[in-house]
């Protein structure tokens, strides 16, 4: 094996690494950009639709808390509000993607998935289910023979209290909604 053997023998291995690892590379950049996309599409199609429902939601809520009348939830749609596509990939993947280039996208991130978590925990019908619950549980021991609950109503201020303490929590959720909206918008910003 003379001198030019080896070192054409050497070069083609090097050659072969590189290559090796340029298609590894590439493999993975586009695995990249594919997760990328879809969580993307999940936040533009999915999380901001939902934020609009879901904002509305908490307005009606404040309404019917205020004018006495009841309130129900129709929508289906929240089974799509949720934290999945997260979990469906790797987290190093997630920091491969916005991390690297800029810690603080990558701290957006983790702030959305937090909020996502949490609103998902706190839909508007716990919200208020919660309230009538208490309402209801207070007019069993505060109200007197042949009032009305009405009647009862505005000359209240346990009700008022526990009135107010149902709106100041929509609007905590709402302000959180446009929290991540606002996230969302700088997370998707180039
Ligand atoms: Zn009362």
């Amino acid at each position: 094996m003379n001198l030019t053997t080896i070192i054409v023998a050497f070069l083609s291995f090097i050659l072969g690494l590189i290559g090796n690892l340029t298609i590894q590379w590439w493999v993975d950049r586009k695995r990249l950009k594919r997760i990328e996309g879809a969580l993307k599409l999940h936040l533009t199609d999915i999380i901001l639709k939902d934020c609009e429902v879901l904002r509305r939601e908490y307005e009606r809520i404040i309404v019917a808390v205020q004018q006495h009348t009841s309130y129900y939830l129709t929508l289906k749609v929240f089974e799509t509000f949720d934290n999945e596509i997260y979990k469906a990939n790797n987290p190093s993947d997630y920091y491969k993607i916005y991390g690297i280039k800029d810690a603080r996208k990558f701290e957006k991130l983790v702030s959305i998935y937090s909020i996502i978590s949490f609103l998902k925990e706190n839909l508007p019908h716990k919200i208020h289910s919660d309230y009538i619950t208490k309402i209801d549980l207070h007019l069993d021991k505060n109200l007197k023979d042949g009032e009305s609950r009405e009647e009862h109503f505005k000359k209240c201020n346990n009700c008022d209290a526990i009135r107010l303490d149902c709106k100041s929590t929509c609007q905590m959720r709402m302000n959180e909604i446009d929290e991540l909206k606002k996230l969302i918008g700088e997370l998707l910003m180039n």
